[in-house]
């Protein structure tokens, strides 16, 4: 998970999410902002509202590869998620920076899983099925938020053998705390996207070495464009940001990231 760019949105776009989230806005109950705002998110993120149309289209820009899930990086993203859920935050239902595009099984596990840092504690806010529909603890997300965070800031790869996602180390206890919630409420580190990690880690290591040689063969800018843009191409381009970050620890790294320092330019 990377900290993400924030493509605009028209004018029209904003004003029309603007307007939905008035409607909910405007009724005064809680218990029934919640109702409210989750029949009329389902009823408006169709693909026959124009609004809607252009937030997909949006998300979908701020997606890499070929639309992979914002959070695990490796399905298909093609929900729209609510970083804050729609359950416990009616004034987020139609708030575009509450949006992001992620996978079944992301969103799904997600589901209305949440908790807040509430005087230096993690406070689990999340409903229970059946309780009262009450406004959630007060208190800033403890979730990490790709849209306004850098995820980097708090996570990291083992890239040394099980390519498991980790707090990094030397948090401050909120941070960890914060780090470890949620990689627990994805569940980042299923088996599926071990695999999938180490599999790009090799994938990634193997372009940045063909570069290399290309390169050192007097290949022409053309083609080592190319190259670099299929490296880029590759999914999971939080591991590859983890390679130039963790380079400088890791000796066959070192080597090829010290022969190619462009690489440490390339965007991810
Ligand atoms: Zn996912």
């Amino acid at each position: 998970m990377l900290h993400l760019s924030d493509p605009n949105l028209p004018a029209r776009v904003s004003a029309k999410l603007a307007e939905y989230q008035d409607e909910i806005d405007e009724v005064e109950n809680y218990a029934e902002r919640v109702t409210l705002g989750k029949s009329r998110f389902s009823s408006r993120n169709t693909t026959t509202n124009a609004t809607f149309r252009v937030v997909r289209a949006r998300l979908s820009e701020m997606c890499s590869g070929a639309q992979r899930c914002v959070y695990c990086e490796d399905s298909v993203g093609d929900e729209v998620e609510h970083i804050k859920p729609k359950d416990l935050y009616p004034e987020d239902v139609f708030r575009w920076p509450n949006y992001i595009y992620a996978c079944g099984p992301c969103n799904g596990g997600k589901n209305n899983k949440f908790a807040v840092i509430n005087q230096g504690n993690l406070v689990i806010v999340t409903r229970p099925r059946g309780a009262p529909i009450t406004p959630p603890s007060l208190g800033d997300p403890a979730f990490i938020n790709p849209r306004t965070e850098d995820p980097l800031a708090f996570l990291t790869i083992d890239l040394l053998g099980t390519f498991l996602i980790l707090p990094c180390e030397g948090l401050d206890p909120v941070a960890e705390s914060r780090a470890k919630f949620t990689i627990e409420v994805l569940n980042l580190n299923r088996d599926l996207l071990l695999d999938a990690r180490q599999n790009a880690f090799g994938g990634y290591r193997a372009r940045l070495l063909e570069y290399r040689h290309r390169r050192d063969d007097g290949a022409d800018v053309n083609e080592l464009n190319a190259l670099r843009d299929d490296l880029l191409a590759t999914p999971h381009p939080t591991v590859w940001a983890e390679m130039k970050r963790q380079a400088p620890f890791i000796p066959t790294l070192q080597d090829l990231f010290e022969a190619v320092p462009e690489a440490n330019e390339w965007l991810d």
